[in-house]
C-alpha cells in the first residue's frame, strides 16, 4: 500500500498524470471517495497522463465514458447509478475490463462481484484537521482469490 498526502487540487492532478503516464493497457483502477473530495480531478490528471486532450466530464447518464485518443482506450465507469449486474451486462462490461485499455471505475464497491481478480484500488479522503485541501490519498493492490 502507498500513501501520498496532497494539499492542493493541482497536487492531486499532477499525481494523476504521473498514474496516467505509467498506465499499462488492461489495468483497472478502482476509486473511492465522498462527493467533492477529488475524483474528478485525478481522473483528469489520469487522462492527461494518457495524452487525452478530450475534456473529461463525470459519466453522468452513461455508466461508461469511452476516449480512445490518447496512448490507450480510457474506459472511465461511473457505477453510482447501477440497479443492477444485468446493467453491466448489457453494456458489455467485460470487453473493457479485460481489454488493451485503462479502466477507471468510481463507486467500484457497487459491481464487487464481478470486478476482476486484480486491480488498483485508489481512495481519496478528506482530514479537515490538516486543512480544507488536504487529501490522503492510499493506492492498493488488491488481489483475489478465486
Ligand atoms: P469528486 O469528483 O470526488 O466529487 P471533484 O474532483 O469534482 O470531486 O472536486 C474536488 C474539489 O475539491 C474541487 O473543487 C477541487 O478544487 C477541490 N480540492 C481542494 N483541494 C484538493 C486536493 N488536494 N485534491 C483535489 N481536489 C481538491
Ligand atoms: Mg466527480
Amino acid at each position: 500500500m502507498q500513501t501520498i498526502e496532497t494539499f492542493s487540487p493541482e497536487e492531486t492532478f499532477r499525481l494523476g498524470e504521473k498514474l496516467g503516464e505509467q498506465a499499462r493497457p488492461g489495468e483497472v483502477y478502482t476509486l473511492i471517495g465522498d462527493l467533492g473530495v477529488g475524483k474528478t480531478v485525478l481522473t483528469q490528471g489520469i487522462a492527461k497522463g494518457l495524452l487525452i486532450e478530450e475534456p473529461i466530464s463525470s459519466p453522468t447518464f452513461t455508466i461508461v465514458q469511452i476516449y480512445e485518443e490518447g496512448r490507450m482506450p480510457f474506459y472511465h465507469f461511473d457505477v453510482y447509478r447501477i440497479g443492477d449486474l444485468e446493467e453491466m451486462e448489457e453494456i458489455g462490461y467485460e470487453d473493457y475490463f479485460y481489454g488493451q485499455g485503462l479502466v477507471m471505475i468510481e463507486w467500484a464497491n457497487r459491481i464487487e462481484e464481478i470486478l476482476p481478480e486484480r486491480y488498483l484500488e485508489i481512495c481519496i479522503e478528506k482530514d479537515l484537521e490538516k486543512g480544507f485541501d488536504y487529501r490522503r490519498i492510499t493506492m492498493k493492490e488488491i488481489q483475489r482469490r478465486g
